[in-house]
């Protein structure tokens, strides 16, 4: 197997792992970045981003990802493809993680930007049918479905916010609630109530996405009666949570119970020294490319800080 040695290994490329880079290449310490599964992360899957200060009349979440990739390569950033799938955080200094079962990286500091991803129902036909009909992001694809009737299941603020963005656009708007209640805010849930072109369907659980090369329909099973019933929709959305890309590191870090991983209040150093972690793999409150950029950049000044007081830089 290859091996390399690094300063800074930088996990992840969203807001967190670039605004990272950004800090740590500025510093001089030559970082190493991996991009991981989804090179530039959960922006690449968005629209227009009209919340990041900075940019005035908003912009494309890809482009506004090519604007960090190449802020960062500017200063140096090695910036490569791969995904890491084991790490050894056993040996202060010298931590290692393996990139895609064929080099072996050993960092001084390891900073994991890895994001979280959405969570899916783990049905055959969400997956067959998804990008064709089936989405779990309904500011990035529901324009395709406007004027056409759609599903979206949740009942968390994810969920009612989405289902209210789809009504305005859609002709009406399926939400379908597993349990007999929401889980969302009070204010969301009002919002959702209120429109009128979206029909809430408690206790229900979809059975089946229906259609061959795009989505013309679900078949729901009503979880109180165990009656099986059928809607016409075109469009199916899944707005049940997100899952942080941690599982790799449970063996060392300390996780939450959802998986997020824990770092001291007010820095990003884990409970591994010399590892720190930044962006949504940590952060399952706020969840802003903003504020992942923020934290980014305390894990790049953590890591620095460290490196410099160990007398590894
Ligand atoms: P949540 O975890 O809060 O909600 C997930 C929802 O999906 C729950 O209602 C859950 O049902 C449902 N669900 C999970 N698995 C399934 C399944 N297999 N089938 C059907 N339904 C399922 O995730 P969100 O993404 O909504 O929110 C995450 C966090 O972000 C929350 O803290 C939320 O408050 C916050 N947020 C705030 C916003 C705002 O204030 N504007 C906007 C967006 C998010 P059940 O309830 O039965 O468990």
């Amino acid at each position: 197997m290859a091996q390399e040695q690094v300063d800074v290994l930088i996990l992840g490329s969203g807001p967190a792992g670039y605004t990272a880079a950004i800090y740590a290449a500025r510093a001089g310490l030559k970082p190493l970045m991996y991009q991981g599964g989804q090179p530039g992360g959960q922006l690449t899957i968005t629209t227009d981003v009209e919340n990041f200060p900075g940019y005035p009349d908003g912009i494309q979440g890809p482009e506004m990802m090519e604007d960090f990739r190449k802020q960062a390569e500017r200063f140096g950033l090695d910036n490569r493809y791969g995904m890491a799938t084991k790490v050894d955080f056993s040996t202060p200094g010298a931590h290692k993680v393996t990139i895609d079962d064929n080099i072996e990286i050993t960092a001084k500091t390891v900073i994991i930007a890895t994001g979280a991803s959405a969570k899916w129902l783990g049905l055959e036909s969400e997956q067959r049918l998804n990008g064709y009909g089936v989405s779990a992001c309904a500011v990035c694809d529901g324009f395709f479905f406007r004027k056409q009737d759609v599903a979206i299941v949740g009942a968390g603020d994810t969920a009612c916010e989405e289902a209210h963005y789809l009504s305005k656009l859609c002709n009406k708007v399926y939400m379908l609630v597993r349990r007999d209640e929401f889980r969302a805010s009070q204010i969301m849930q009002n919002r959702v109530k209120n429109t009128p072109n979206i029909e809430i369907l408690f206790n229900t659980e979809t059975l089946e996405i229906l259609g061959e090369d795009g989505v013309t329909g679900a078949r729901l099973k009503n979880t109180k009666t165990n009656e099986e019933s059928t809607i016409d929709v075109t469009g199916f959305f899944v707005a049940i949570g997100h899952q942080p890309n941690t599982q790799i590191f449970a063996d060392y870090l300390t996780l939450d119970e959802a998986g997020y991983i824990e770092t001291e209040k007010g820095s990003s150093r884990t409970n591994i020294e010399g590892v720190f972690a930044c962006g949504d793999a940590q952060d399952k409150i706020y969840r802003q490319a903003v504020t992942a950029a923020g934290s980014g950049c305390m894990a790049a000044l953590d890591a620095e800080r460290y490196l410099a007081a160990q007398g590894l830089h």
